[in-house]
């Protein structure tokens, strides 16, 4: 499929969108329905097809890949085990299937790729002297148990009345609508663990590590410094206060796990056909790798704008950066 018609290579050989980051209409003001509706309901959309999938999935791993709450009442290392295990198997399956379709069989080329260079096989900044190396080991030797850690200690905690635990049958209409907070929770969380990530000291010693990736795969996503780890997932605490089911605790954990792979495709939309092809919400994060102090987060929730640290892509954004770093002296 040609890109060309979505945005524009420069002579060195970086593809940008023509279309400008955008939050989608969740925080405009005045709220415009119609417009809300179709980001609501359109595909790709809020609901369709990644917050419904993520929900499903975690239904799914409840029911059939987490003991019984019977059983999660006296912590033993053998449950914990097999839900590091279950979280090592989402992990592989998900960050690998990015990885194999789009760098290993390189099913689209570098169709709609940023950089339309690809990794380089060899480099010496990197663990192993590989940058996917390091980052499969990162990911699965420290995100996953990390990830695990917290979700074993939330489990523990539902089943013995120390977080807050609500039933479907009781609450249903607050049990749906914990589902359609839980992505919030995922971006405003992530946003702020991130911003205290580039303060310079954290930085040097934690984060410094995932910014190596200026060329980023899918198998950067998570990988970070175990410090990173410890406050990136933090954000599943907040189920210690949030009236809530397992289920939307895992929601929002599995989230943490595996959506980072989505989010460091180096890809800008996923080609599905000969004319068919999805936006993989990528833009904002990638510049954040390209420019480091732009886009904390990115989604449907405005913070950079508000926080003054949104870059959209467009040259006045740019602009607005470079004028940014001359007041400070930078
Ligand atoms: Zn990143
Ligand atoms: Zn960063």
């Amino acid at each position: 499929m040609d890109d060309s018609a979505f945005g524009k290579e420069d002579a060195r050989g970086f593809w940008t969108p023509n279309k400008p980051v955008s939050y989608g209409p969740a925080f405009d003001w005045p709220p415009q329905p119609r417009v809300l509706l179709k980001w609501l309901f359109g595909f790709p959309g809020y609901f369709l097809p990644w917050n419904v999938l993520y929900a499903v999935a975690a239904i799914l791993i409840w029911m059939f890949l987490t003991p019984s709450l019977e059983t999660l009442k006296t912590f033993s290392l053998s449950w914990a085990a097999l839900i590091l295990l279950r979280n090592i198997g989402l992990a592989i399956a998900v960050y690998g299937a990015w990885h194999m379709w789009l760098y290993v069989w390189r099913k689209q080329e570098t169709d709609f790729k940023y950089n339309r260079q690809w990794p380089k096989k060899e480099s010496s900044t990197f663990l192993f002297g590989n940058q996917n190396y390091e980052n499969v080991f990162y990911t699965l030797v420290s995100g996953v148990p990390i990830w695990t850690a917290y979700e074993v200690l939330l489990l523990w905690a539902y089943a013995n009345n120390i977080a807050p635990m609500i039933s479907f049958a009781d609450y249903p209409i607050l049990f749906i609508a914990i589902f359609f907070l839980v992505p919030f929770i995922h971006e405003v969380g992530f946003y702020f663990a991130h911003r205290l990530l580039h303060w310079p000291p954290l930085y040097k010693v934690a984060h410094a590590l995932h910014h190596r990736n200026i060329n980023p795969g899918p198998w950067s996503g998570l990988s970070m410094h175990p410090i990173e780890h410890v406050i990136y997932f933090s954000t599943i605490l907040l189920f210690f206060f949030i009236p809530s089911h397992p289920i939307h605790m895992i929601n929002l954990a599995s989230r943490l796990g595996v959506a980072p792979a989505q989010g460091h495709t180096g890809f800008d939309r996923v080609v599905m056909g000969d004319e068919t092809s999805m936006d993989t919400s990528y833009y904002a994060h990638y510049l954040h790798h390209k420019y480091f102090e732009v886009n904390y987060s990115d989604g449907m929730v405005p913070l950079d704008r508000w926080f003054g640290s949104f870059h959209d892509g467009t040259p006045d954004a740019h602009e607005a950066m470079k004028a940014r770093r001359l007041r400070r002296g930078v």
